[in-house]
């Protein structure tokens, strides 16, 4: 893997298919990553299965659609990169940056890759933060992968957003890092399963 494969912007899940594969390796994770049957003519329904979790990356518009099916009509809150749809068993992506959409799918996979907990989003930082940390590790490749690239995110969130609590979410958990804690640890405590 070499820093020049590293695409700047991701359109596709295909395109992030070799980083997720080394950072789950590196994390110590038995997902399999493998690419989808689904290639429909108009190309937008490519994705990759990391496990049985389908993973996609649309362009905006259909994001906000796919966001409208599963959550009951409800408009895509400001803000938001991408969301994981457990009835499909599915993570969404906005295409966009490689950093963006590698933080973000590291995020909704650590929604969906355990059962829903009651502190989800603690539980989906933990997972984040020790998919940044893993990612750095792999290799050189994730460049421009800023290490607070979720802080710049989140400062990002406007007040009306619906998710601008999680910028404590994330400094609760950013702060236990700092403390040594360990960051897997964390996610399967809140998690309260193990991973495989
Ligand atoms: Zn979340």
């Amino acid at each position: 893997m070499t820093k020049e494969k590293q695409p700047c912007w991701v359109k596709e899940a295909e395109q992030i298919m070799p980083y997720v594969k080394n950072t789950l390796e590196e994390l110590g994770l038995s997902y399999e990553v493998k690419p989808s049957g689904l290639y429909l003519p108009e190309g937008q329904d490519r994705g990759i299965f990391v496990g049985d979790h389908l993973m996609r990356v649309v362009p905006e518009h259909q994001l906000i659609q796919e966001f409208r099916e599963c959550h009951h009509f409800q408009d895509l809150p400001v803000g938001i990169e991408g969301f994981a749809d457990r009835a499909m068993n599915a993570v969404y992506l906005k295409e966009g940056p490689f950093c963006i959409v590698f933080m973000t799918a590291g995020h909704e996979l650590g929604h969906i890759l355990t059962e829903r907990s009651k502190e989800e989003e603690e539980k989906a930082f933990s997972f984040q933060l020790a998919w940044q940390e893993a990612a750095y590790k792999t290799a050189g490749y994730v460049r421009g992968l800023v290490m607070d690239s979720i802080s710049t995110y989140l400062s990002r969130l406007p007040k009306n957003s619906p998710y601008y609590h999680h910028r404590q979410t994330f400094s609760l958990i950013k702060s236990l890092q700092e403390d040594g804690v360990s960051l897997m640890g964390l996610y399967e405590l809140f998690a309260d399963e193990k991973v495989c």
